[in-house]
């Protein structure tokens, strides 16, 4: 069984997909790390995330930076979703995301395209998604709590950024694939919105 879980950035949809992975005991796959990962390598190279050979370079990353800290900064996050306009490196990374997608046994992977294009196939499909502002209180709470330094404006501006860049572009752009379905969790908990989740699989996969 494949589960594809899409849905804009700070949706949930990490949480949603690693609770679905445990509940089906199915390996998980982060598919957003992979271009964090390709931001951070142009980063440490200190090139241009915006120019399409730089990018495509920084494809071949180490395997070890898949767990660099520094993955998850808000940096890293903005530099990622500029190298993955590029159709060169979405083409790069394909064909990991693909193997891992038609594993025996199945699997859970979330990201942007994993419905529409990774694996169109995936008898589950939930596209997760909430408006800019719950999306916006949820990312300022955790970035308190980490102690960093910041406005809810300057997150809102962020995000409506990137949800542009993601769902504007023209290969694989963000967006729900015809067959998925969506889970709205503007208003739930993180513990309603996992147990929805479970509820729309268990129900899609009959
Ligand atoms: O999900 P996460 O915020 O970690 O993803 C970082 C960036 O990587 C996103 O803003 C998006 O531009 C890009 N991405 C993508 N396709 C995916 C996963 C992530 O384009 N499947």
């Amino acid at each position: 069984m494949i589960i594809a879980v899409d849905g804009p950035t700070a949706s949930g949809k990490g949480t949603i997909a690693r609770a679905l992975a445990a509940h089906f005991g199915l390996p998980h796959l982060d598919t957003g790390l992979l271009y964090r990962a390709v931001g951070r390598q142009v980063e440490l190279a200190g090139g241009d995330p915006d120019d399409p050979a730089v990018a495509l370079a920084a494809c071949d990353f180490a395997e070890s930076l898949l767990t660099d800290p520094a993955l998850r900064s808000e940096i890293v996050g903005g530099l990622a979703s500029r190298v993955s306009i590029h159709p060169a490196v979405r083409r790069a990374l394909y064909d990991r995301q693909r193997a891992f997608a038609t594993q025996p046994g199945g699997a859970v992977l979330d990201g942007r395209d994993i419905g529409t294009v990774i694996a169109p196939e995936a008898e589950v499909k939930l596209y997760v998604t909430a408006s800019v502002e719950a999306r916006a209180q949820r990312r300022f709470a955790e970035m308190r709590k980490r102690g960093e330094a910041v406005s809810l404006a300057a997150i809102e501006d962020d995000l409506h950024r990137r949800d542009q860049r993601d769902s504007g572009r023209a290969d694989a752009p963000l967006r729900a694939a015809d067959d998925a379905l969506t889970l709205d969790n503007s208003h739930l908990s993180a513990e309603q919105s996992v147990a929805e989740a479970i509820r729309l699989a268990e129900n899609g996969r009959r």
